[in-house]
């Protein structure tokens, strides 16, 4: 794919972004089956002293499971099961805080997140908040952060959001669906254990592993697109590939899609997503419809804007015989499409990269609720 003239670094709204990314990556990172059991010894050295612990914030599927039995418990940490079946909040978030703060006379030395796109962007999250002062609302936004986080380790145990890598972690908030965008966000530590995937459902497999397909098609077709992203995004997608259209062994498939999922990751740092996202947030503020099936619910209908992108993805759906639910927003009133529209269309930084700085005139709330009546 070549690179057009124009389509060179654009301004995407970070105080680093103007023209020139400084952006954190993770700086350690374990890969490899039984990985896992690499977390003792790697949280030592960051144990400050027996009274400040490490705060567990693991996926609620795991409780009364091996892998708990698994993870160094020791001195006064505390494991905190958290269920995914909503997206996390700013509330959830500023509860977790002051639970952790009224437990504990110290600070932890660290947090570790044990789970989906939904742990990994709670831990994050919760690790800003124990140093930042307030509601994690107020930190919705790009570079609001101003102190460094605790500690925090990543933990991925379903692969496709690329959360692991990334310098944001997502909340629905009072009044909206962001990130909080900054450099404090990132991992200090990620493990990446294929093995830990092995439970997770046939559906829930393909929705997270669609998430990173669309972050590489969105990526790859992008205004913002450059070499930088595209090197990321080309070998996310060929994995993809490899994993929805082939017939591999499945412990190669775990392997390949955690690491495409990383690469997807990594893809959108230096670009953006674009227009399957940008309605899959108004989806999911309405109607908590979550990231995975929300982005495949609407990318289905995206022939338009993305029409390799969806020959594949139908591909995809159909060898995998996934069907996505029907009439999801049959019931919703005139005021019900305005709100999600206006959410979608607040994602500026999405629509420039999809369609170019003069987006507004291909896109209007018309063409957006007809897509949402599809659905
Ligand atoms: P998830 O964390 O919501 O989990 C989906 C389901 O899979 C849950 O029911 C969960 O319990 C289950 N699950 C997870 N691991 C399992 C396992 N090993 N075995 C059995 N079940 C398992 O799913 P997700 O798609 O990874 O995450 C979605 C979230 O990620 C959304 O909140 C979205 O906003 C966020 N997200 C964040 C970023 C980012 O860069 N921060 C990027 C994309 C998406
Ligand atoms: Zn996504």
């Amino acid at each position: 794919m070549e690179i057009k003239k124009e389509r060179r670094l654009k301004n995407i709204p970070t105080k680093a972004s103007e023209k020139y990314r400084n952006f954190p990556m993770v700086p350690r990172v374990v890969f490899g089956n039984g990985s896992f059991d690499q977390l003792g010894d790697i949280l030592m050295p960051k144990r400050k002293h027996s009274e400040a612990p490490i705060v567990y914030l693991i996926d609620d599927v795991f409780e009364g499971t091996e892998l708990v039995k698994r993870i160094p418990n020791i001195f006064c940490d505390q494991l905190i099961f958290v269920s995914a079946n909503e997206e996390p909040s700013t509330f959830q978030v500023d509860a977790l805080v002051t639970m952790i703060k009224e437990n504990f006379q110290e600070l932890p030395s660290g947090i570790v997140g044990i789970g989906g796109g939904t742990l990994l962007d709670l831990s994050k999250a919760v690790a800003i908040l124990l140093t930042n002062n307030g509601s994690a609302a107020a930190y919705q936004g790009w570079d609001m952060v101003h102190k460094k986080a605790i500690y925090h380790v990543g933990i991925p145990t379903i692969s496709g959001t690329g959360a692991e890598v990334s310098r944001t972690t997502v909340l629905l908030g009072p009044d909206k669906k962001l990130g909080i965008n900054s450099d404090f966000t990132t991992f200090d530590q990620v493990i990446l254990d294929p093995e830990l995937t092995k439970g997770v459902s046939k559906e829930q497999w393909f929705y997270t592993g669609m998430d990173c397909f669309i972050h590489c098609i969105e990526s790859l077709e992008g205004t913002f697109l450059n070499a930088f992203s595209q090197s990321y995004g080309e070998k996310a997608l060929e994995l993809c590939k490899e994993v929805f259209l082939n017939d591999i062994p499945e412990g190669e498939s775990r392997d390949k899609l955690m690491m495409a999922s990383w690469h997807g990751g990594m893809s959108i740092a230096y670009s953006q997503v674009g227009v399957a996202h940008a309605l899959s947030y108004g989806l999911g503020f309405l109607l908590g419809v979550k990231h995975g099936i929300g982005n495949c619910l609407v990318f289905q209908h995206l022939q338009e804007f993305y029409p390799d992108g969806v020959r594949l993805f139908n591909e995809m759906m159909e060898k995998h015989q996934i069907s996505l639910p029907t009439g999801i927003c049959q019931h919703l009133t005139d005021s019900e499409f305005d709100k999600m529209v206006a959410i979608a269309l607040g994602m500026e930084p999405l629509w420039e990269n999809a369609l170019g700085e003069n987006w507004r005139t291909v896109i209007t709330a018309e063409k957006l609720t007809s897509i949402y009546k599809k659905i």
